[in-house]
C-alpha cells in the first residue's frame, strides 16, 4: 500500500513524475491531461460542486518577464471574459501563504475532453465541422468585442467536449508580444499565423479568420496546410499554394520585408478545387453533402486570402451559408465583456514586481470568492462554464451534433 499523500494547510500533494500539484482537499482523483509552455494541466473532480474540472498549474509564472506578462494577462482576461466558447475560470489559488513564499498559481476551469489536434484527425461530417467552426467564430467575435484580437489561434489551444461543444483556451498574443524573448524548451507553433503577423504588418480583426481558415483546411485535408519550419519557409508554403499576392498588398509592406517578398519566385497558386478536391470532403453520396462541400470550399476560399483587405470578416463568415445554419443571436452577439485595459500588455516590470502583481491578483480573487464555498482555495463560481445563450442551436431545428 502506498502511504497517503501529505497535507499542508488544507492543501494535498499529488505527484506526477517530477511535477507536483498542491491543491485544496476538495479536488480529488487528479490525472495529468496535457501540458504546454506554461505548465501541466490535470483533470480532477471537485467534491464541493461534483463537477469535473481541469486544473492548470502555472509554475513560478514570474520566472521571467515573458512568462509573467502572459500569466498576468491570461488571469486578468479569464476573470473578465464570460462566454460559452471561451474557457471560464471556476477557481484560482496558490498554496503558498505569503508573498515571500509565493511560487505557483493554479487555475481551475471546466474540464473538456480533448484538444482540437485530436479532433482534426477524425473524419468529421459537415454538421460537426460547421458547428465547431461556428463556435470558434462566436468565441472570436466575443474576444473582439472586448478589444482582444487573438492572432495566435491554433488547434492545441482550442478544446472540445464529446458533445461537440468548443472553447478557446487562451487569449493569444499581447500587443507587444513580438518584442519579448522567451527561453522555453517548447517549440512555438506558428503554422496558423496570418500573413500580416508573419510579415510584421498592421492587422485588424480578420487576422483571426486566417487561423480559422487554416484549421478548417486541416480538418478537410487531414494535415497542416502551411507547416513552415520558420517564417520564411512558412511564407513559401503559403505562396506556393495560394499564389504570389498582388502589388496592392506588396506596397503595404515595410521596405526590407517588401524587398524580400518581391524577390521570391512568382507562383500562380492553385484553385481551391485543386487545393481541396472533392475526394477530401465527407461522403458525397447525397445532394445535401454535395451542396455542403461546395459551400465549405467557398468559405475556405474567402478565409484563406493572403491580403486581409480582401479576406472575409468575422461577421460575414458567421453569415456564410456553411455556418449560419447554427446562428443564434445570443451566442453571436453576447454582451461584450468589460473593456480590457491594454496598458497591461505594454507595462514593463521587473520579475519581482511581476511576482507581487500576480500574487495580488490571486489574493484579490481568493478574497472575492472566499465564503462562496467550503474547502480551501477560493470560490465555486461557475460563471465561465457557459452563460451566453441557452441551449445549443441546430440546423433545421435539430439538436447539436451528437458528439464527434
Ligand atoms: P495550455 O497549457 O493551456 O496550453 O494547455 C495544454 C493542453 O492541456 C491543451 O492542449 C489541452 O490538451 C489540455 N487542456 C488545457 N485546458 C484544458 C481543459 N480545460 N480541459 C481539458 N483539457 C485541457
Amino acid at each position: 500500500m502506498t502511504s497517503p499523500s501529505p497535507i499542508r494547510d488544507g492543501f494535498r500533494q499529488h505527484v506526477f513524475g517530477d511535477a507536483e500539484f498542491w491543491v485544496p482537499e476538495r479536488y480529488i482523483n487528479l490525472e495529468p491531461k496535457g501540458g504546454g509552455a506554461q505548465g501541466l494541466v490535470c483533470a480532477a473532480v471537485d467534491t464541493v460542486t461534483q463537477q469535473n474540472v481541469a486544473i492548470k498549474k502555472l509554475s513560478r509564472p514570474f520566472q521571467n518577464v515573458t512568462h509573467a506578462k502572459r500569466a498576468y494577462r491570461e488571469f486578468k482576461l479569464m476573470k473578465l471574459v464570460n462566454h460559452k466558447n471561451i474557457i471560464g475560470l471556476l477557481n484560482a489559488f496558490t498554496p503558498q501563504r505569503t508573498l515571500e513564499e509565493f511560487q505557483d498559481v493554479y487555475l481551475v476551469m471546466e474540464l473538456m475532453d480533448a484538444n482540437l489536434c485530436q479532433v482534426i484527425q477524425m473524419d468529421l461530417d459537415h454538421e460537426r465541422m460547421s458547428y465547431l467552426l461556428y463556435q470558434m467564430l462566436c468565441g472570436i467575435k466575443h474576444l473582439h468585442s472586448a478589444g482582444i484580437i487573438h492572432r495566435d489561434l491554433k488547434p492545441s489551444n482550442i478544446v472540445v467536449k464529446s458533445d461537440c461543444t468548443l472553447k478557446i483556451l487562451d487569449f493569444g498574443l499581447a500587443r507587444t508580444a513580438g518584442t519579448t524573448f522567451m527561453m522555453t524548451p517548447y517549440v512555438v507553433t506558428r503554422y496558423y499565423r496570418a500573413p500580416e503577423v508573419i510579415l510584421g504588418m498592421g492587422y485588424t480583426e480578420n487576422v483571426d479568420i486566417w487561423s480559422v481558415g487554416c484549421i478548417m483546411g486541416e480538418m478537410i485535408r487531414g494535415g497542416v496546410l502551411f507547416p513552415g519550419t520558420d517564417h520564411i519557409d512558412q511564407w513559401n508554403k503559403i505562396i506556393e499554394q495560394l499564389g504570389t499576392p498582388s502589388q496592392q498588398f506588396m506596397v503595404r509592406l515595410q521596405p526590407t520585408v517588401r524587398n524580400y517578398v518581391e524577390n521570391r519566385p512568382r507562383y500562380p497558386g492553385f484553385t481551391f478545387e485543386k487545393l481541396f478536391p472533392d475526394v477530401l470532403f465527407p461522403s458525397d453520396s447525397s445532394d445535401h453533402n454535395r451542396l455542403k462541400a461546395s459551400q465549405a470550399r467557398d468559405l475556405l476560399s474567402k478565409m484563406l486570402v493572403i491580403d486581409p483587405q480582401s479576406r472575409i470578416s468575422v461577421d460575414d463568415a458567421l453569415l456564410h451559408p456553411y455556418i449560419n445554419v447554427w446562428y443564434d443571436e445570443q451566442e453571436v452577439n453576447a454582451p461584450a465583456p468589460g473593456p480590457y485595459d491594454h496598458s497591461v500588455d505594454e507595462r514593463e516590470h521587473t520579475v519581482d514586481q511581476w511576482k507581487e502583481l500576480i500574487y495580488q491578483e490571486v489574493m484579490e480573487y481568493e478574497c472575492a470568492h472566499a465564503g462562496r464555498s467550503t474547502g480551501g482555495g477560493g470560490g465555486t463560481s461557475s460563471t465561465g462554464s457557459g452563460s451566453a445563450g441557452g441551449a445549443q442551436p441546430s440546423p433545421a431545428g435539430n439538436s447539436e451534433p451528437n458528439g464527434y
